[in-house]
């Protein structure tokens, strides 16, 4: 399982990165293929959110600098093909916006005419390649594919952390005909994440929520071996309560969960961590913002109710554990915080959290949404920009993307 690997990779456990960095790289006179994580909400052709394009900028700005041409990738969305509603227009704009200077969009992937677009470029200057999805080869690790990347460039440079934990043409295969290179923000991802993981100042505090116990199960395994409090909210919870044979009424259970957290209860007794279930909740009776809303002292949900976010009771208790913490991390909202009724005990957290004097890393996904929503997101030590890709790097896991990038020389 998870923690058996973790101990397998003593790269990730040691916290050491040792992987080599742009920043190791002659890159003068150049041509550097950048895969980027430009996996950004749209809303009608205009980019959302642009946090994951900011994040980018430091990479793309040291590149240029040092007298590099930059040739862009990244994959947006889910395109079926090459549905133009999923080019890279609209990421562009934004990006060309950031950094003050024109940012063409090549007309394909690969082929001829992106070829004949490279061999134009300056030093200095910027290419961004359509959408990779838009080649069916990005998803299935095509060989072809990532050869026909590499032909862009002299060097390969990963910066993508949110898509690190997918072996793709453009995260993983083009690697392997191109010296490469981590870039600054996925190097930086790795040491904040594996922090945690590394000689944590105590208590280390584990605030795990969000919708389902399998796709946090991992990262529990690995942190009752090493975290001195785990709590869990969300509709997670409702897995743990079921497995206490607790009615859970109309809340959001994951059945498969249920065994799972079974199990977790049972190790959580020998272990030295503290794993602590809500103690109160919040009640509606549909998943809506405009559904009859009531607090619940206790967390035995009646028929026609559903648990839809954490009391106030157990955010007071959990908000206690992170201010006395020295670090926490935080991945995964306490209820269904899209809904203002449903809000409070993810705020709370949230708040806790940004004030709290530990050393505060959050993975990526609804929790570093909820932390924007609340205008608390530069308020944390580290906000990943990844979401599946923190978790399994806390997990322990080693990330495709990372593990295709040269080694550093010792
Ligand atoms: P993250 O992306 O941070 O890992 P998840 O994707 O696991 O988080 O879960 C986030 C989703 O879980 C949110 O959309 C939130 O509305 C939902 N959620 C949290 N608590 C509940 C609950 N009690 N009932 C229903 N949905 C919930
Ligand atoms: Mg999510």
């Amino acid at each position: 399982m998870a923690t058996a690997k973790a101990a397998e990779n003593s790269t990730v456990v040691k916290g050491e990165f040792s992987k080599a960095s742009v920043r190791d790289a002659d890159v003068s006179g150049k041509r550097v293929l950048v895969r980027a994580d430009f996996n950004v909400p749209l809303d009608g052709g205009v980019v959302k959110d642009d946090a994951r394009i900011r994040a980018a900028i430091p990479t793309i700005e040291y590149l240029r600098d040092a007298g590099a041409s930059v040739v862009l990738c990244s994959h947006l969305g889910r395109p079926e093909d090459r549905d133009p509603e999923f080019s890279m227009a609209p990421v562009a704009a934004r990006l060309a916006e950031l950094l003050g200077t024109f940012v063409p969009v090549a007309p394909a992937v690969v082929g001829e005419d992106v070829e004949a677009v490279v061999a134009g470029l300056d030093s200095g200057e910027l290419l961004l390649l359509e959408n990779t999805r838009f080649e069916k080869g990005e998803t299935s690790n095509d060989p072809g594919l990532a050869e026909d990347l590499a032909q862009l460039a002299d060097l390969y440079v990963n910066d993508a952390f949110g898509a690190a934990h997918r072996a793709h043409a453009s995260t993983a295969g083009v690697a392997e005909h191109l010296p490469a290179y981590a870039g600054l923000l996925l190097e930086r991802e790795v040491r904040e994440l594996t922090s945690v993981l590394s000689d944590p100042a105590r208590p280390l505090v584990i605030v795990l929520g969000g919708a389902k116990v399998s796709d946090k199960i991992g990262v529990i395994e690995q942190f009752l071996d090493r975290a001195d409090e785990i709590l869990i909210g969300g509709a997670m919870c409702f897995s743990f309560f079921r497995a206490q044979d607790l009615e859970t009424g109309n809340s959001l259970v994951e059945e498969e969960g249920i065994e799972l957290a079974r199990e977790v209860l049972e190790r959580a007794e020998d272990s030295d961590c503290e794993l602590r279930l809500p103690t109160d909740l919040v009640l509606g009776e549909r998943f809506a913002a405009d559904t009859e809303r009531k607090e619940l002292d206790g967390v035995e949900v009646p028929e026609g109710w559903m648990g839809l976010d954490i009391g106030p009771e157990t955010a007071a208790a959990y908000a206690e554990s992170i201010a006395a913490a020295g670090t926490v991390f935080w991945n995964g909202p306490m209820g269904a915080f899209e809904m203002e009724p449903f809000a409070a005990g993810t705020r709370t957290v949230a708040e806790a959290v940004a004030s709290s004097s530990a050393t505060t890393v959050v993975g990526g996904g609804d929790s570093g949404a909820a932390l924007a929503q609340f205008g608390l997101a530069d308020k944390v030590s580290w906000l990943s920009t990844g979401g599946g890709a923190s978790l399994e790097l806390v997990e322990g896991q080693e990330l495709p993307g990372v593990g295709a990038l040269l080694e550093a020389d010792a």
